[in-house]
């Protein structure tokens, strides 16, 4: 198959030939060994975003980990803005410029799919959101997309490999090729319901031969009290209004009794339908492709500093920064390092402090990223200060 090896990434092979020929000419030069401050920068966010969720970082630093470099960074989960330097690399230019693909490419689509899932979460009000998307990708980023989807706030991911990652159990239901072989609903949902241990939730895909009210009651009325939800997966040609839908299938099951069946949509949502469907009573999402094809956020690697004066190309501030966060606001500002700040620009707060932290010293650890657990826990708690 076409997926390279870690070692590929880590000594150069998958970078732009561009990078390879510069360090050529350095070397015959004997310019190999400037020593120069790279800062990693998106100027805009994708489809107006104002903030994103940075995502990628421990891959970032086991890539440049035994390189004679100094790295500071912002850290797993970390919510930033335009503008806001997220990295910075200082050591010899000849040290890692082979490397600028890889961390670049570790960088922009899973902070775009951390981001995205964060929006997803915030228009969920809190549901719970799966991550079902992985079959949207190569399989070798499975486990990529998953971990940045976890990271962004999603409640568990749908891949084996991927949640065995993030030490989560993987998330899932039933597809309908296991419906359609039985050729009956309630024989497929009854077997499904004997033969899988007791840990797997019973949740019955409701849409596969019927109207989704009728498919719901009776999986309701074949599994009784052992039904823990239904999922309704319908096609956009059988559609009309989900929300309508969802509102009949909770109201004629509540009506029966079986109000603690909880109802799960999935299929092709987005933001905005996840909002109206939270607000029609659905209790959880299963969220494909939005999430794991979200898209990228442009980050892009520029030289700031050349032995110790700041210089940069046109259109590029100069010089090394620090972004100062607030912690009440989150609001930001980017100053020159070692310049301090007053107050949060933005609330008149006292809570600004640095983003950017020291993680690598010539090469070594000195600080550990976030765990995805503690990421996504980060993320989580910022979420009510964040507007979609
Ligand atoms: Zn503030």
């Amino acid at each position: 198959m076409f997926i390279p090896s870690e070692r590929d990434i880590k000594e150069g092979r998958t970078a732009d030939v561009y990078f390879h020929r510069v360090l050529r000419v350095l070397e015959k030069e004997g310019l190999a060994d400037t020593e120069v401050t790279v800062e990693v920068t998106a100027k805009s966010l994708p489809e107006g975003w104002e903030w994103g969720v940075l995502c990628g970082v421990s891959e970032v630093l086991e890539i440049l980990e035994g390189r004679d470099v100094d790295v500071w960074c912002m850290d797993e989960g970390d919510v930033f803005r335009p503008g806001e330097p997220v990295l910075r690399i200082r050591g010899p230019y000849g040290e890692f410029c082979v490397l600028e693909t890889a961390i670049l490419g570790c960088l922009c689509k899973t902070t775009g799919i951390a981001t995205k899932a964060a929006r997803c979460k915030i228009a969920a009000g809190g549901k719970p959101v799966y991550s079902f998307g992985i079959r949207r990708q190569h399989p070798a980023m499975s486990v990529v997309v998953d971990r940045a989807a976890y990271i962004g706030g999603c409640d568990g991911v749908s891949g084996v490999a991927g949640a065995e990652a993030i030490g989560e159990e993987p998330v899932g239901t039933m597809p309908h090729s296991m419906i359609v072989i039985f050729g009956d609903q309630v024989e497929a949902w009854r077997a499904f319901h004997e033969h899988l241990p007791e840990d797997v939730p019973r949740v019955a895909l409701v849409d596969t031969f019927c109207d989704e009210v009728e498919e719901a009651l009776m999986a309701a009325e074949a599994l009784g009290d052992a039904l823990d939800g239904v999922r309704l997966d319908t096609p956009s040609s059988r559609r009309g209004d989900m929300v309508e839908i969802v509102r009949e299938v909770r109201w004629e099951l509540d009506l029966r009794g079986y109000d603690d069946v909880s109802i799960m949509v999935s299929g092709g949502l987005d933001e905005e339908e996840i909002a109206r469907l939270a607000e029609a009573g659905v209790d959880a999402f299963g969220v494909g492709t939005a999430i794991s094809d979200a898209p990228t956020v442009d980050f892009s690697m520029d030289v700031v500093e050349v032995e110790g004066e700041p210089r940069a190309k046109r259109g590029k501030p100069s010089g090394v920064k620090q972004v100062w966060r607030c912690s009440e606001c989150l609001g930001g500002v980017v100053l020159p390092e070692g310049e301090e700040p007053g107050s949060c620009p933005s609330c008149g707060g006292e809570g600004l402090k640095p983003a950017l932290r020291k993680f690598l010293e010539g090469g070594r650890r000195i600080e550990e990223p976030r765990s995805e657990k503690e990421a996504r826990e980060h993320v989580l708690s910022l979420l009510d200060r964040l507007d979609l």
